[in-house]
């Protein structure tokens, strides 16, 4: 009875983040009571296995005491205090010393928010007050791809290349500019990985000449892109894109929000995996396994020391949250880091991840199944009508909701993307894990075989 009123008080009041209210209003929702580990239980004791971590964040599992000590001991010392001029605290001050000690090169300063969005909202304003500082007051514009996503709020939305995400919406033309996605499932067949590799960086170089190297301040790019339906972009395209933004003053600003902290197999995938030292990198998500909101927006000694020099005409750094740098978020941090080093969980991700893709690999050979494609504990199943032509199935079908639906019914949750599901467990996952995925996967992408059959697609 308690839970029924709990689905009522949900459905009458609560308004849910990136929500179908049409079938919101019809269904109600799952009430998730109790979590542990890589599972989670509803309120008719319902256990299913996570397959989304959360939403990509769930990096060190469910419920682990040692987690809520910490964040105990935090509340009962000093539950908050603002850091803004002349204070700190404890946990912020350690966290931003390890973030110094892991990110890579020379990015050793760092500024907190609350997530990812405002992660991506703060690079842009250090990056203009940065050029501004420098004298360059036209080096404003930002250039990121097609299908990237960097947010919700106005900025981050604006930089996001989903352009579903835009609809209704007004995107500052003269100051965000797109190019296209280096997706290579869906280049012309005709052309070889390295010509379309070629092409894409060539496209760069071209947007920023077109709009002058003196209007360009920075390029956004996830290592891998997630939301846009986990792209991994051909190899050297990071490393080569860079080059570009380096040959013309423009900073590389790598959206890790995903990436960081083990989904990869590494805390910073831009160097481990891809061997580039961006100039800003942005985090959250795994940075506190998602027990506590908290975002950080990484910067290079460079950056900073200009940001932090007196100015002639009296410019300061006037950006901050009430929350930037929560000594509670920040404790949850710094335990968080302590656990994945203390029990290697990159170790386990190169290894568990490796046997995850290999696993998910063999569904190809089911006919819907066009494409899956990722790294480790980020990956994606594109589901298509002809895997010759990879034309797609009948948006109407909502292919991507259907499996995610059977899933549920068999005690998994993974993640519907139009016609894609997404994967991206917490790195705790066992190879028994695995196994019980990727069969209930290969069951529910069947009986959607089945069904769409049934329904005349
Ligand atoms: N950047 C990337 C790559 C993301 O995947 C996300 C969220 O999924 C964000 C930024 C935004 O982060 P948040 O939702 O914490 O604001």
């Amino acid at each position: 009875a308690e839970m029924y009123q709990v689905w009522q008080q949900d459905k009458d009041h609560y308004i849910h983040p990136w929500t179908d209210f049409s079938t919101f209003k019809e269904t109600g929702s799952i009430v998730v009571e109790d979590s542990d580990n890589v599972h989670i239980t509803d309120g008719d004791g319902n256990r299913y296995l996570d397959g989304i971590g959360g939403l990509w964040c769930v990096n060190i599992g469910y419920a682990r005491e040692e987690m809520a000590q910490a964040i105990a001991e935090q509340i009962m010392k000093v539950p908050y205090y603002s850091c803004f001029g002349h204070h700190t605290t404890v946990p912020a001050a350690k966290l931003a010393a390890k973030i110094a000690e892991l990110a890579p090169g020379n990015l050793n300063h760092v500024f907190y928010g609350c997530g990812g969005s405002v992660a991506n909202d703060t690079a842009v304003r250090i990056i203009h007050f940065y050029f501004n500082q420098l004298g360059k007051k036209s080096k404003k514009k930002i250039i990121s791809r097609i299908d990237g996503y960097h947010g919700s709020t106005y900025m981050a939305m604006s930089i996001t290349g989903v352009k579903f995400d835009h609809i209704g919406f007004d995107i500052d033309e003269q100051l965000v500019h797109h190019i296209s996605c280096p997706n290579p499932y869906r280049r012309p067949e005709s052309q070889s990985i390295e010509d379309f590799c070629d092409e894409k960086v060539q496209e760069l170089e071209n947007k920023i000449l077109e709009l002058g190297p003196d209007n360009v301040a920075a390029f956004f790019a996830e290592p891998i892109m997630g939301a846009g339906g986990v792209i991994v972009p051909p190899k050297g395209y990071h490393k080569r894109t860079l080059d570009v933004c380096r040959k013309y003053g423009v900073l590389y600003v790598s959206d890790e929000v995903v990436t960081a902290f083990g989904r990869l197999g590494h805390m910073f995938a831009s160097k481990d995996e891809f061997d580039i030292v961006p100039d800003i990198i942005t985090c959250a998500k795994g940075l506190t396994s998602g027990y506590l909101p908290l975002g950080a927006t990484i910067l290079s000694d460079d950056i900073y020391d200009v940001i932090s020099k007196p100015q002639a005409d009296g410019a300061l750094f006037t950006h901050g949250f009430t929350y930037s740098g929560h000594p509670v978020s920040c404790a949850a941090g710094l335990k968080n880091i302590e656990i994945m080093e203390r029990e290697n969980l990159c170790g386990h991700v190169q290894e568990i991840g490796s046997y995850f893709e290999e696993q998910l690999k063999t569904l190809m050979d089911l006919p819907i199944v066009g494409d899956v494609r990722g790294k480790k504990f980020m990956v994606c199943v594109e589901n298509v009508a002809n895997k010759e032509s990879k034309e797609l199935i009948d948006p109407e079908a909502q292919v991507g909701n259907r499996i995610a639906d059977h899933c549920q019914k068999r005690g998994l949750i993974v993640r519907p993307l139009a016609h894609m599901n997404i994967l991206s467990p917490p790195l705790t996952l066992s190879k028994d894990n695995v196994d019980f995925l990727v069969s209930t996967l290969r069951e529910s992408i069947v009986e959607t075989m089945k069904d769409l059959k049934q329904d005349g697609y």
